[in-house]
């Protein structure tokens, strides 16, 4: 049985009071009926949000640039969405530079063996010995071709902060960006909710660890690994302040 099964939020129908963000999704005509709706948040990072709930997946995100990010490719089956929309955006897959994963659950993991062989995979080594634990799941997973650790992270141009935050996962990390402020959580926090504790390896005194730590952060966009974005600081410390209210007694 896939340990990894879907559903990795854990939400709740918080009061929303003021706290609403200031982006969820754009307005769909009913005909688009898209899977993936790409957003361009602002120069340089293009949002590939996944829109089906019956179908566990990721939103994924591209750092644009002369080197080009691909944070948390999904599942392998539903790559298809995140190659339709590079290629709208005239990107083909072997101008990815480097895939970011921020843990190893299929739903932000699977995809990596659809990238080109010239993309560098990079997770945290954690993570990567916790999910080889699970050898027949992970069989065909490549080994990354470089390991992230806390601290500065440089990639081209840009400048990026690793954060280990486990909790959902033993090797579960954030990616933040100072420049833009902009900080991309995985399955840490999401709008209203927080990553499941109870998969193999989650631990929920480290995730609320982990939560307080990035609640710290001067964050004006967050990134969640499922669900809605959040946009604007206020918002987005009034998402930390719901978590911690509602969530942080039975972690
Ligand atoms: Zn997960």
């Amino acid at each position: 049985m896939n340990t990894f099964a879907p559903s990795p939020a854990r939400t709740a129908k918080i009061p929303l009071t003021q706290m609403a963000p200031r982006l969820i999704f754009p307005a769909l005509n009913r005909k688009e009926n898209k899977k993936v709706i790409r957003v361009k948040v602002f120069d340089g990072l293009h949002a590939f949000l996944w829109r089906v709930h019956t179908q566990n997946n990721c939103n994924a995100y591209l750092i644009d640039g002369e080197m080009k990010i691909l944070v948390d490719p999904g599942h392998r089956h539903l790559f298809g969405h995140i190659l339709k929309n590079l290629d709208l955006l005239g990107i083909s897959l072997d101008q990815i530079s480097v895939a970011v994963v921020t843990h190893g659950h299929p739903d932000h993991l699977e995809a990596i063996t659809q990238l080109h062989a010239s993309t560098m995979v990079s997770m945290s080594h954690e993570e990567y010995k916790n999910i080889k634990k699970f050898d027949g799941l992970y069989a065909d997973m490549p080994e990354p071709a470089f390991f992230l650790e806390e601290g500065d992270l440089q990639i081209g141009d840009h400048r990026l902060q690793v954060m280990m935050t486990p909790g959902h996962s033993p090797g579960s990390l954030c990616l933040y960006w100072p420049d833009k402020k902009a900080l991309f959580t995985g399955d840490v926090v999401f709008f209203q909710g927080i990553g499941r504790t109870d998969l193999p390896g989650g631990n929920g005194k480290e995730l609320k660890k982990s939560i307080q730590r990035i609640s710290r952060l001067d964050t004006e966009y967050l990134f969640t690994g499922h669900g809605e974005i959040l946009i604007g600081k206020e918002a987005i410390k009034a998402n930390f302040q719901k978590i911690e209210a509602y969530w942080f007694n039975s972690l």
